[in-house]
């Protein structure tokens, strides 16, 4: 099987009727750019940035040591564009495994956006970093779990000033594109809002699916409730694409979803033409992706999600 999906390496991502999917690859660390590039990913649709900021204590990573690593895989994409994301630490990315139960919910507590802001040196100095990476080639700066319009307010403002740090000392940085991780409820609730101040949206679904259904995504004791095909899940996620195609907005999807062969269908019935995921996962979905006539998707997808058993429908 293996061997059949490398066939399909250099094909590109083209549906029955002809519409194009981008393929990307969510990488941790910027050697993970090789096996990228070697399923043929069109570019780095998250590139997760915990990797610098983990398990080092108290030593945050200064602004050279992160330009390094954003540089590093910016280069290793050979000019595809990379989508990097500011750091999300917290609740099951503990920053240091002995503060991972110093709070009831960490879940619902200072991870991702909100430590950042919590912790604006720490932040702008990643934005510097990324903003001197952007030099180097095609950078889209993705923000995790906004839902706040004053959250959005005060990204803007620190980037604006990073900006300022870096001209005031004659530093060469590059544009980026902005972003926001649509998973929180209140997001895809909202999007909109997140539209009119984005250049492009990314859906998360592991945490869409973790806060719609209030299901600790690393509690064992109810991953059995942890459900994609969840109604309220398909519909947030539906209606997410649809707002931003009806914008020409930009918008992938870059949780688990993106990766899952039974999905694929779906989510191109559902209009999504931008997937990222586990570049070991990208040519399986590619697969599906040739194999698939969105003309024939779109009215079952609908029906799918307007169902009370979606499940029962996946595989009409
Ligand atoms: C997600 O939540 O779907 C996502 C892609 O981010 P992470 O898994 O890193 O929280
Ligand atoms: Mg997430």
């Amino acid at each position: 099987e293996r061997e059949r999906l490398s066939r399909i390496k250099n094909t590109p991502a083209v549906t029955l009727d002809g519409e194009r999917v981008e393929l990307l690859a969510n990488i941790e660390q910027p050697a993970d750019t090789v096996p990228a590039l070697s399923v043929s990913a069109v570019g780095v649709g998250l590139f997760r940035t915990e990797f610098l900021f983990m398990g080092r204590g108290a030593r945050l990573p200064d602004e050279e040591e992160q330009y390094e690593a954003y540089r590093a895989a910016v280069e290793g994409m050979h000019g595809l564009p990379v989508t990097i994301r500011t750091v999300d630490v917290g609740a099951d990315k503990p920053l240091d495994r002995s503060t991972r139960d110093d709070h009831l919910n960490p879940a619902l507590g200072l991870r991702a956006i909100r430590w950042s802001l919590a912790e604006p040196a720490m932040f702008q100095t990643q934005l510097r970093a990324i903003l001197r990476a952007a030099a180097h080639g095609k950078v889209n700066l993705l923000i995790p779990m906004l839902a706040h319009a004053s959250e959005i307010q005060q990204v803007k403002a620190l980037l604006a000033k990073a900006r300022e740090q870096l001209d005031a000392r004659g530093a060469v940085y590059g544009p980026v594109r902005l972003g926001a991780m649509i998973e929180v409820p209140a997001a895809a609730l909202a999007v909109r809002m997140f539209l009119k101040h984005f250049d492009f949206l990314s859906i998360g679904t592991n945490d869409l699916i973790q806060y719609t259904l209030a299901i600790d995504r690393v509690d064992e004791t109810v991953a059995h409730l942890y459900d994609p095909l969840h109604p309220a899940v398909l519909q947030l996620v539906a209606q997410t694409i649809a707002e931003c195609r009806a914008q020409g907005k930009p918008v992938s999807v870059c949780g688990e979803m993106a990766g899952d062969v039974t999905m694929t269908r779906l989510l191109l019935g559902l209009g999504l033409r931008s997937f990222s995921m586990h570049p070991t996962q990208i040519l399986a979905v590619k697969q599906q992706i040739l194999r698939a006539d969105t003309r024939k998707l779109r009215a079952w997808a609908q029906a799918v999600v307007a169902s009370d058993d979606p499940a029962a429908l996946m595989n009409d």
